[in-house]
């Protein structure tokens, strides 16, 4: 049985790219035949400061949000990072396998530091620390969205090197990206930018908690261009092709279908369709989200149960590499 792991970081609610891009497909995994981990990454979130309650809440907030969404503690392990002490370790180990020079040119890294004048050291080392992630866990698949390909890759160069050095230790991973626009959501606000938890703007993103008035309101605010008609075009219509591409994914009509159906309309009216595909699938989501965050302690005894099955994991392969390294030391 194949190893899927995945993280999210709990920085905020999640948003349709999140869901679309990650999270719809690690319940489809779990519910096919995988074995399946899935990660609260906090110790990446705290690559940019957080506030100790801010973050708790969060963490709870995205735990009920996956169980909302159909992830199922019996089928996945879902557990909190920063309860397993073995990601830091092996972290520590890997980063004194990997140059300055390959880390530099990491988008993400250079996306979220570029207005900053002290960078944190965890910021550009947080790669590092997802290869760790997936390498302690042994995964062979990882289900993420489009801007984690070249983290993915830095594992898989890691794990190259590592069972280059000391026999083989760890499989390699490949990382799973749908071909569609599901793993690239772009921001309301910026269509050439991601949707992502930490933009400033909230009105660039729809969360998977935001009411029914919200969303209308947002996706009537949605840059998109001077053509009114509604067409299919990512190349040079980006704003239009990215409402497309929910409404698709959230009606599960096709594209082509909904371009039909909105030949009489214009995009200023397209904009109420789309905000109502998006209010259909979500809202029992959100009712179901706003119920388990009435039961925190419930919420950590889930977490209590993963963080157990995923210390086993980790303790096992850690044992494995101090293993290797004391006997080529001493050797
Ligand atoms: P942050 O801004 O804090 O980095 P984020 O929105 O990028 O938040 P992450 O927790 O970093 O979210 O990523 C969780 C998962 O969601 C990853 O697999 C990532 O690839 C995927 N993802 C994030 N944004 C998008 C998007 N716009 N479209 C598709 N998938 C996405
Ligand atoms: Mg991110």
């Amino acid at each position: 049985v194949k190893k899927v792991f995945s993280g999210i970081q709990p920085t905020g609610n999640l948003h349709l790219g999140n869901y679309f891009g990650a999270v719809k497909r690690w319940i489809d995994l779990q519910n096919s035949n995988y074995d399946v981990t899935y990660c609260i990454v906090d110790l990446h979130s705290i690559t940019l400061p957080q506030k100790p309650l801010e973050l708790k809440e969060n963490i709870l907030r995205i735990c009920a949000t996956l169980l909302a969404c159909g992830i199922d503690p019996q089928k996945s392990t879902l557990f909190l990072q920063s309860s397993v002490r073995e990601h830091s370790e092996l972290c520590w180990i890997l980063s004194c396998n990997t140059t300055m020079a390959r880390l530099t040119h990491l988008p993400q890294y250079k996306e979220k530091s570029e207005k900053m004048k002290e960078i944190p050291l965890g910021l550009y080392l947080y790669p590092v620390l997802q290869a760790a992630d997936i390498m302690l866990h042994k995964a062979n698949l990882v289900p993420v969205g489009e801007d984690q390909i070249q983290h993915i890759q830095l594992a898989q160069s890691l794990t190259k090197n590592f069972n280059h050095r000391f026999g083989p230790t760890f499989p390699t991973c490949e990382p799973m990206i749908s071909e569609d626009l599901s793993s690239r959501i772009k921001s309301l606000r910026d269509p050439t930018k991601k949707m992502s938890k930490s933009d400033p703007d909230p009105k660039s993103c729809v969360m998977l908690t935001d009411s029914p008035d919200q969303i209308t309101s947002k996706i009537k605010k949605a840059v998109t261009d001077f053509t009114s008609a509604v067409t299919f075009d990512p190349q040079n219509r980006q704003g239009v092709a990215n409402l497309l591409t929910i409404h698709s994914l959230a009606s599960n009509k096709s594209i082509e279908q909904i371009c039909d159906e909105s030949q009489r309309l214009d995009t200023g009216q397209y904009k109420f369709k789309v905000a109502e595909a998006i209010i259909e699938h979500f809202n029992p989501i959100r009712l179901k989200i706003d119920d388990y965050l009435k039961n925190p302690d419930y919420l950590w005894s889930i977490l209590d149960i993963g963080n157990e099955k995923a210390q086993e994991v980790a303790e096992k392969t850690m044992n494995e590499i101090i293993l290797l390294f004391l006997f080529l030391g001493g050797g």
